[in-house]
């Protein structure tokens, strides 16, 4: 199975992308939801974060309390990095598993930091989702109930736009309308069915 690696800056509409391929019966692979899953309530993942980072990353529920989290892993680039070597290998894990029981001609990867993290070599190709930072930047704010200086810094510690670009084999140019992006999705639907009847 055709493994492609879909990845893209905050805002830039990796999940829009997604969506659309899942609608094209595409199968997904989302390390998000993955990220998400492992840190469910009461989860041993959620315990070891908590006496990591202390029970002020706990909700009176126990569960985790996302927005604290964030807080304090943008404010400490250490701290990102300890969450990211408890995370990143148990979602990495999750995803080879995955990939196992799934059927069909080709599949998408979305992983946001796939170059930030060095996830290559777990993807045959690369798509990116290319979207100016401003627009990025407005459907993120629009989208999220977070603060304009968290959004900022999240972009910062991205790599750039060019960076991206340039690591890419395909691209989705998300600047737009959603009807130009489903055709977009389409073109490349039918190029990846073709490349993995070649592979
Ligand atoms: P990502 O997964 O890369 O963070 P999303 O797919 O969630 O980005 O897109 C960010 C926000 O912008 C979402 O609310 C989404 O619905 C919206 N959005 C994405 N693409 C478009 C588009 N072409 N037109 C209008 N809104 C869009």
């Amino acid at each position: 199975m055709l493994r492609i690696g879909l990845t893209g800056g905050i805002g830039s509409g990796k999940s829009t992308v997604s969506e659309l391929f899942a609608g094209l019966g595409v199968p997904i692979i989302d390390t998000d939801r993955i990220a998400h899953e492992l840190t469910a309530p009461g989860t041993t993942v959620v315990e070891r974060i908590a006496e990591l980072f202390g029970t002020e990353v706990l909700a009176s529920d126990n569960s985790l309390d996302r927005p604290r989290l964030r807080q304090l892993i943008f404010a400490d680039a250490s701290r990102r990095e300890q969450l990211e070597g408890l995370l990143h290998p148990l979602i990495q894990e999750r995803v080879l598993q995955q990939m196992t029981q799934l059927t069909g001609p080709y599949c998408i990867l979305v992983v946001p930091l796939l170059l930030e993290k060095g996830w290559q070599s777990l993807v045959d190709r690369i798509l990116v989702v290319d979207a100016p930072p401003e627009l990025q930047f407005a459907r993120t704010l629009q989208r999220d109930d977070r603060p304009a200086a968290e959004v900022h810094a999240i972009i910062a510690a991205q790599i750039s736009r060019e960076q991206r670009l340039a690591a890419a084999d395909d691209v989705v140019i998300n600047d737009a309308d959603r009807l130009e992006l489903a055709a977009q999705v389409e073109a490349l639907h039918k190029k990846y069915l073709q490349l993995a009847t070649l592979s």
